[in-house]
């Protein structure tokens, strides 16, 4: 980010991040990537550097690091070491499960929850989508029944969740009206549950789905048959899902806002390092007017979306950031990575296309932005309401 964008406490803060990066990441990111799985040390290690669940408040053993700078460093950081997958897996984690038990959970679920959420010892999925309900999620049909004993029992399926077969339980949106398919403007017909896989043997992983992107993180398909989910784990009131699954889709889609522009960024900076080293022609790719135009509209683009992503996380940590303003962010930033990353590509000729080169694993990781939280289009579509 720019200049004067972090403070001193924040850059502390990345010498505990980079160290981290240095030595329980990189070292291990390429058998992550031949497995396709995040292995449990670097949960573990990351718990044990005070990095997972920041922003859980001090009462709670966490260190009530609610503002999302903090957050950004992992990004940056995570970014610069080419370990996309590790910041998927760690912001699904974060930045959309552990918000709706912060937002939404009682206070005993706080107390029972959280410290596992922070030591390591439950790696969570958001387990929203179904092969049926992506972007419009009033169509899920994963339906939970009410036993006599007030717990419930889930059955249903999802696809595309990260963290699925590595992890240890999901947030889980499922319908609750007793009704089998989209009831018209049912709102109060879904809710959500914190479901954990151990000791639930209808809660089964399927098929581990190959992503272009993010390899080093696993994503699945999940099956629930007869899941019993007590009562305890339905978070907030039943019936509510829905709104509460809204109500976290700004932190989720900020986190994608802010990886956009870490991954640009540093894409960006690959990419002058290369320029400036290659020859053609008898001169440096560098120094052809056609690369110093790129650098110049690649350096301008990302200086807007970095202003822009600013705004947003100021929103955010003031408590003020909306859905349609997380969406705006979203939308640009993504959108940014996307052209940017494609175009730092083209400067890298033949190479840009050789999977060794960062630069060809971020063209297929940002591919995903524009999709994952929300579609671009289902963005606009919550921008444009608010324009009417
Ligand atoms: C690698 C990966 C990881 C993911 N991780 C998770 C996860 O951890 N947990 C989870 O719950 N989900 C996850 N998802 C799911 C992701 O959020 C959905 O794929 C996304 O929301 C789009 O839903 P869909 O795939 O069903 O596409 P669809 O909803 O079927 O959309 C298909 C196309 O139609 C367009 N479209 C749909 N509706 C409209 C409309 N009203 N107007 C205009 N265009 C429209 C879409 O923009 C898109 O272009 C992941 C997906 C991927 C690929």
């Amino acid at each position: 980010m720019f200049a004067g964008f972090y403070d001193e406490i924040h850059e502390e803060f990345r010498e505990v991040v980079r160290e981290f990066v240095t030595r329980e990441v990189t070292p291990h990111y390429p058998g992550w990537e031949s497995a396709h799985m995040i292995e449990r040390s670097m949960w573990l290690a990351a718990a044990e550097n005070g990095l997972l669940g920041l922003a859980v408040q001090e009462e709670h053993g966490g260190m009530g690091l609610g503002d999302y700078r903090f957050r950004m460093i992992l990004d940056e950081e995570l970014a610069r070491a080419g370990a996309l997958a590790v910041s998927l897996a760690l912001h699904l984690h974060d930045d959309w499960v552990l918000p709706a038990l912060l937002k939404f959970g009682t206070p005993e679920q706080q107390t029972a929850w959280l410290p596992r959420f922070m030591d390591g010892s439950f790696v969570s999925s958001v387990a929203f989508t179904e092969p049926g309900a992506g972007s419009d999620l009033r169509a899920v049909r994963t339906k939970a029944v009410k036993n006599d004993d007030g717990g419930w029992t889930l059955d249903g399926q999802k696809t595309f969740i990260g963290n699925g077969i590595s992890g240890d339980g999901a947030l889980v949106l499922a319908r609750t009206d007793g009704s089998d398919v989209r009831q018209r403007g049912a709102e109060d017909s879904f809710s959500l549950f914190l479901v954990e896989k151990q000791d639930n043997p209808g809660y089964q992983p399927g098929r581990q789905l190959e992503k272009m992107g993010f390899t080093a993180s696993d994503t699945a398909e999940l099956f629930f048959a007869g899941v019993q989910i007590p009562a305890a784990n339905l978070i907030g009131e039943a019936g509510r899902g829905l709104e509460y699954a809204k109500a976290i889709l700004p932190q989720g889609r900020l986190g994608i806002a802010t990886s956009a522009a870490a991954i640009t960024a540093e894409v960006l900076r690959q990419t002058r390092d290369y320029v400036a080293q290659r020859e053609t022609f008898g001169q440096l790719v560098s120094e052809h007017q056609n690369t110093r135009f790129q650098l110049a509209e690649l350096q301008v683009g990302l200086e807007a979306t970095e202003r822009y992503v600013a705004a947003a996380v100021a929103g955010f940590n003031a408590g003020e950031l909306d859905l349609v303003g997380a969406s705006k962010a979203k939308l640009w930033a993504s959108e940014q990575a996307k052209s940017s990353v494609d175009a730092c590509l083209q400067l890298h000729g033949g190479y840009g296309y050789i999977l060794d080169y960062p630069v060809a694993q971020a063209y297929l990781a940002v591919r995903l932005l524009t999709i994952f939280g929300g579609t671009s289009e289902i963005l606009k579509e919550t921008i444009a309401a608010e324009l009417r």
